[in-house]
């Protein structure tokens, strides 16, 4: 079998980590299969190097950030490498240039366009276990580019799908995908199995156990994705395809996502096209508008809110002063978005029901509400995310899953 096996930051935290890590890597070597890993930077590492970068500027072009940042994983990858020689086996590491991956030009969130798996093909061939610096490609260009955060375990779903990987593992400091953040809630379950489409809702609502799009593109590529611990040998959570799994759960978890940020134009006048300036100019931008809210006073006048992520608040704040479109702007980061995900939601009602006495019988203000099929989302004030999870995971009595 081929394997791709992915260490995240605190399995490769420490040089006794790195060693484990090797020696679990040389363990699915001598059971026969070829091997590729793919490793992240040593836990805190790249919030370390943004922190230098930060001394100099407070807005780095991406392109050097790029550069600074897709070195952490160079470090870990030649250092378990050199463990895994001494230890006897043939390994080499691979930038992202050398494995092949090719990305867009858009520095600090680049795509992957292709993976020319010409060098990874012959290098295993030739028997050697190949160790790769995950979050980063190169561009057509030849410029180092990075995937976004938690990017690691894109490239490893994309190493695996273009290699015809049986199998892709990405090993964390969790034993695979639970209710909720195990962190939070201390009785969340494991979840035996999940579908590509709910694990993608969960990782793109918060849970960060899995990158968003490592989910999407295992989904688009069949990738056989498993998470699990490289601290024990228990079994991880499968994510799979929908009719793998017999029966689906009503809610099958709780995400929370503490890094949203919420923009409120007061006063706006309300005439049509109003929503349109605000939006497309947002969109030319690049700013990825999740909740949107907006409701007409009397006056004629209207409100209108929205939420972005966090770390996009600085430059949709720029873009609203531009564009003078109310009398009044708030800016207000310290909220949560709290949400339900079960693909069980589509054929039973009550769901939501459950949801908004649960916060009520809390006390818990909901301040926006969104809803799909199969999730219902609630921005609160962030210092309340922690009980709402834990009020919600207990009232639909996840924790006797
Ligand atoms: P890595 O560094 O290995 O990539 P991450 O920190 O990115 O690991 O992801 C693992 C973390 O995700 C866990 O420590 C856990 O706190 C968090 N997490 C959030 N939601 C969940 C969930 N539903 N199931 C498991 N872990 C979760
Ligand atoms: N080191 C990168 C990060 O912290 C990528 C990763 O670990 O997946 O986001
Ligand atoms: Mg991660």
């Amino acid at each position: 079998m081929l394997i791709v096996q992915k260490f995240g930051g605190t399995s490769v935290g420490d040089l006794e980590r790195i060693a484990n890590v090797a020696k679990r890597v040389a363990k699915t070597k001598d059971e026969g299969n070829d091997v590729i890993v793919v490793v992240s930077a040593m836990s805190g590492e790249t919030n370390k190097l943004i922190g230098y970068a930060e001394h100099f500027s407070s807005s780095p072009a991406s392109k050097e950030m790029d550069m600074l940042l897709s070195s952490g994983e160079r470090v870990t990858s030649a250092l378990l490498s050199i463990a895994l020689q001494e230890m006897g086996y043939n390994a080499l590491s691979m930038s992202g240039r050398k494995a092949g991956i090719y990305t867009d030009a858009k520095h600090s969130s680049a795509r992957i366009s292709h993976i020319n798996t010409d060098n990874m093909k012959q290098r295993l061939k030739e028997g050697n276990i190949i160790v790769v610096a995950g979050f980063q490609g190169i561009t057509e260009d030849d410029n180092v580019s990075t995937l976004g955060r938690g990017g690691s375990d894109l490239s490893a779903v994309a190493i695996a799908g273009a290699m015809g990987a049986d199998l892709c593992e990405i090993y964390t400091d969790v034993d695979g995908v639970y209710t909720t953040d195990p962190r939070i809630v201390r009785n969340a379950k494991k979840i035996e199995k999940i579908s590509y489409d709910e694990m993608l809702e969960f990782a793109s609502l918060g849970a960060k156990v899995l990158q968003n799009r490592s989910v999407e593109m295992a989904k688009k590529l069949n990738v056989n994705l498993v998470t699990r611990s490289s601290f024990n040998e228990n079994e991880g959570t499968l994510i799979t395809k929908e009719e793998n799994i017999m029966e689906q759960p009503i809610v099958s978890g709780i995400a929370v996502d503490k890094n949203q940020a919420r923009v409120s134009l007061r006063n706006v006048k309300d005439e049509p096209g109003i929503a349109a300036k605000v939006f497309s100019k947002l969109a030319e931008n690049d700013i990825n508008v999740d909740m949107i809210i907006q409701n007409v006073g009397h006056d004629g006048t209207a409100n209108l809110g929205f939420t972005v992520p966090e770390n996009e608040l600085e430059s949709a704040k720029d873009i609203m002063d531009k564009l003078n479109a109310a009398e009044n702007l708030e800016f207000d980061s310290n909220i949560a978005k709290v949400s339900i995900v079960g693909v069980g939601m589509k054929n039973h009602s009550g769901v939501a029901g459950t949801a908004f006495t649960t916060m009520a019988d809390n006390n818990i203000n909901i301040e926006m509400i969104s809803t799909s099929e199969i999730k219902i989302s609630m921005i609160v004030d962030e210092k309340y995310s922690e009980l709402a999870v834990r009020a919600l995971h207990e009232a639909y009595e996840l924790d006797k899953a």
